[in-house]
């Protein structure tokens, strides 16, 4: 049986020149000739979700996406930095994360990915057709820049779910009203994997580097989360089994990661967890502590309730609760509320409206909040499931 490679490289800090001597020791462990860069047009996808300081683990670190494009530069190829950032222009999200210097320096060129073209994959589930930014349609590879990171509707994001930013903007979040369950949320995901691995005409070579050096616990994937250090750089030509990987190497439980476990299920690449074979450093070198699962996706795995219907959604499951104390009314989380859910404050208290009665608990405003001002508000009954 060939199994398929997943590197995993301890390394401790983003220091530019040790980054680039991990990613292509990274390369190698996958069987990946970096001579294949030569006279190529690669997209190189960082997960770039808001404007947040690389401190916060929010987005993949700005030296991470250096050092990547480094190596595709100097093994003769041309990076084009490809992100669509949920409500900001990439710009703007450039220049507030150390990206702009980068791309300067590195000269990178960054995509327009306003324009969308349509991927078709009759393999897919839910979706069998899904617009995406046409820059990737003009990439000869695409090199996926994850950031792993726990999160609040789909348990964790890594490899898989990075891929979610192919689709433009605002565009994003309307498919949580689509599909707004965790568990339909992961099948959309992998009918979107499935399309940009057999609906270009000609297959783009798909690569999977993620940063896995400061990481992120807790109530992820936005301002919310918690830093924790997993000091490691792991890469696989299969996101699926770079998520399984990753999210083992975590200490999270690796059933409540549905994009793992469907993507197994879709057999995209790997089927099991025995086709997978982890090449690098051994497990025991990555000594810390298992991460902290966000608290609603503990509930939301353990259910498989309808929570389409109101009342079960008011009664069970976590709601989102902006805090006085922290909400500067910057409106965000008005902007990308699929729902419609939340309205502009009536005067106190100081804080945006919710209508829990609207709202698809699909936590995008806690993903977009800059002051992680918004909490889980625990459900009136949750306390019967936690029993
Ligand atoms: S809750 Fe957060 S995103 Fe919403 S208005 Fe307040 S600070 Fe802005
Ligand atoms: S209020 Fe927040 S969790 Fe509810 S639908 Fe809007 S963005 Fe999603």
């Amino acid at each position: 049986m060939t199994q398929q490679l997943v590197s995993v490289l301890k390394c401790e800090d983003y220091l530019f020149e040790d980054l680039k001597k991990t990613l292509l020791q990274s390369l190698e462990n996958i069987g990946f000739d970096p001579e294949s860069f030569r006279g190529a047009r690669v997209a190189l996808k960082p997960n770039l979700l808001v404007p947040a300081p690389p401190e916060k683990a929010v987005i993949t670190h700005h030296e991470f996406f250096r050092a990547v494009a480094d190596i595709v530069k100097s093994y003769g190829g041309v990076p084009v930095l490809i992100e669509s950032p949920s409500i900001h222009s990439v710009n703007r999200v450039i220049k507030k994360t150390g990206y702009a210097r980068v791309v300067e320096s590195e000269g990178v060129e960054v995509a327009h990915v306003e324009d969308t073209r349509t991927l078709k994959f009759e393999g897919g589930r839910q979706f069998k057709q899904l617009d995406i930014a046409s820059a990737f349609f003009d990439a000869d590879i695409i090199i996926n820049l994850p950031k792993f990171k726990t999160h609040g509707l789909t348990y964790v994001t890594g490899a898989v779910k990075n891929m979610f930013g192919a689709i433009p903007g605002l565009a994003k979040s309307k498919m949580h009203v689509k599909v707004p369950e965790g568990d339909a949320f992961s099948e959309f995901l992998l009918d979107l994997y499935g399309c940009l691995l057999h609906g270009f005409d000609k297959p783009k070579t798909f690569l999977h580097l993620m940063d896995g050096i400061i990481a992120m616990e807790g109530e992820g994937p936005g301002a919310s989360g918690t830093p924790i250090r997993m000091n490691a750089v792991l890469a696989s030509t299969d996101a699926v089994a770079l998520d399984y990987v990753a999210t083992t190497l975590a200490g999270l439980d690796v059933e409540k990661a549905l994009m793992v476990t469907r993507g197994f299920a879709r057999g995209y690449g790997v089927k099991s967890p025995g086709e997978i074979k982890w090449v690098g450093d051994p497990k025991e070198a990555f000594t810390h502590k298992p991460f902290r699962p966000s608290q609603g996706t503990i509930l939301s795995n353990m259910v498989r309730w309808p929570i389409t219907s109101k009342r079960f959604r008011n009664l069970f499951i976590d709601r989102p609760v902006p805090g006085e104390a922290k909400c500067t009314l910057c409106y965000q989380c008005m902007k990308i509320c699929p729902a419609g859910a939340i309205s502009k404050t009536g005067g106190k208290p100081k804080v945006s409206t919710y209508d829990y009665n609207k709202c698809i608990r699909c936590y995008c405003c806690m993903e977009v909040c800059p002051e992680a001002a918004i909490e889980k508000g625990r459900g009136r009954l949750q306390w019967v499931l936690r029993l």
